[in-house]
């Protein structure tokens, strides 16, 4: 099953001269693992959690190395972010090369060229053929924030509508947005107002159509906000903390018409499903949406912080002068590593990649489903691909079995995240410089996992 020849392997692995390969020469967490994370718990509030009990010392192709010098299959990517590998040598190059020259100036006080190069980049790669600029902040969060100011001004509304399922960031505004609970919100309120939630489509879940479901969500929209003080709704294409939850076809057009006809401004949060990470640059695409305003982060930059928003200049001119901004975003070193990660992106075949890795993935949880009914559903786009666990006898969430599973994979040496709002969603976002030898190797461990479980 060797999708990957040895030429473009080496190409696109990249990353320090890792061995790639599984390796526990340690129980986990070894014993330098364990006295880092014991000074962890005593300066760094519990607040701040983490689910792999090792302290990662270097990371590159499809592997973490720990403390110890455990080599662990990373099928994570430090949550979709590091698509183009860990520590990839045109990422390293470049921030190099910029932390020699300067630093920051703050770009709004002196503006330097990066930042206008990755503006120009994303509004030439999002969807749509219209005039588009872009606007760079420093987490995801920040952009969604950016977008509903950027909205609200545009369109002297003030109400917005998140959906059901949605995850869009820890801030105070994002928090609001966010649909579930713990851990993200509880106790940490009031939450800002004029949020409002629909309904989402969840097709194995509701088994509505697209169409169908989207005429539920309007319905609502329409009857408890009402499209005339509706300045925005904000969707994440495929969630991402929600389940991998993928819509139903034709549920994202309709409310992206809806949204047309009545003035109200689309986001699409991408900051999760964005950059190839879907197998397509942006995962509007598989939809066939041109959103007004699109939200990124996570995949931008190789690992260095930076989000951006890009969308309709008409709407992003909106502001008047000094209302965007901060006093980092759009930093030159993380500008310089966007750069170089979308340069990988347009022209290292990593599209491709993340479809054949989704191959891998989709094949063998099918497969997997096929023995096991706890397995109720497979889903999702390109390296993008989650397993949900259900009761076989009533389709109820299982998240018990779903963090056993995930715990003794972890135990075994592969990283894997768990998602949904019922805490019960296995998700695969393997970096895509990982080789196919060890998505395959890290798959079994799962599927011993499950087995044992
Ligand atoms: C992770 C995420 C965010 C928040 O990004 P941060 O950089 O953690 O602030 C927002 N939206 C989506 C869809 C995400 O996955």
């Amino acid at each position: 099953m060797a999708l990957l020849d040895a030429e473009t392997e080496h190409r696109i692995q990249g990353g320090p001269e890792l061995p790639q390969q599984r390796r526990l020469v340690t129980d986990l967490p070894g014993p330098r693992s364990a006295a880092i994370l014991a000074r962890k718990a005593d300066a760094v509030p519990a607040g701040v959690g983490h689910t792999v009990p090792v302290a990662a010392v270097a990371a590159g192709g499809g592997v973490v190395v720990d403390a110890d010098g455990n080599s662990l299959i990373d099928l994570g990517s430090g949550i979709a972010v590091t698509t183009v590998g860990n520590a990839h040598p045109k990422i390293v190059a470049a921030v190099a090369a910029q932390a020699a020259q300067f630093t920051h100036t703050c770009f709004m006080i002196s503006p330097y060229e990066s930042y206008i190069e990755v503006a120009e980049a994303l509004n030439r790669l999002t969807p749509g053929e219209f005039a588009k600029k872009t606007a760079l902040f420093n987490s995801g969060a920040e952009a969604v924030e950016n977008a509903i100011k950027i909205a609200r001004k545009h369109t002297g509304r003030s109400a917005v509508v998140a959906f059901d399922h949605g995850y869009h960031g820890r801030t105070n505004l994002t928090m609001a947005l966010t649909a579930k609970s713990m851990p993200y919100k509880s106790g940490f309120g009031p939450f800002a107002p004029e949020v409002y939630r629909a309904p989402m489509s969840y097709p194995f879940r509701d088994g509505l159509t697209g169409p169908d479901a989207a005429a539920r969500a309007i319905s609502q929209m329409e009857k408890q906000v009402g499209a005339n003080n509706l300045a925005a709704i904000v969707i994440e294409p495929i969630q991402g903390e929600g389940g991998f939850i993928v819509p139903a076809d034709g549920f994202l057009p309709a409310l992206a018409d809806w949204c047309r006809a009545n003035g109200v401004v689309f986001i699409a949060d991408e900051v999760q499903t964005g950059f190839a990470r879907t197998g397509h640059m942006f995962a509007s695409e598989i939809f066939g949406i041109v959103p007004d305003l699109i939200t990124t982060a996570k995949g931008i930059a190789g690992g260095l912080p930076l989000a951006a928003v890009t969308g309709r200049a008409e709407i992003m001119d909106a502001s008047h002068a000094g209302g965007l901004g901060g006093t980092y975003g759009g930093n030159p070193i993380a500008c310089a590593a966007a750069l170089a990660a979308i340069d990988v992106f347009e022209n290292d075949g990593v599209i491709e990649r993340a479809e054949q890795i989704g191959s891998i993935l989709t094949e063998r949880l099918s497969a997997m489903q096929s023995q096991d009914p706890r397995i109720g559903d497979v889903r999702g786009h390109g390296a993008m691909i989650a397993a949900e666990f259900v009761d076989p006898e009533t389709n109820a969430p299982d998240a018990a079995l779903t963090a056993a599973v995930a715990k003794a994979a972890i135990a075994q040496g592969v990283i894997v995240l768990t998602c949904g709002t019922y805490g019960n969603v296995i998700r695969f976002l393997p970096p895509l410089s990982i080789g196919d030898d060890l998505l395959v190797e890290g798959l079994d461990v799962v599927a011993e996992a499950l087995a044992a479980a």
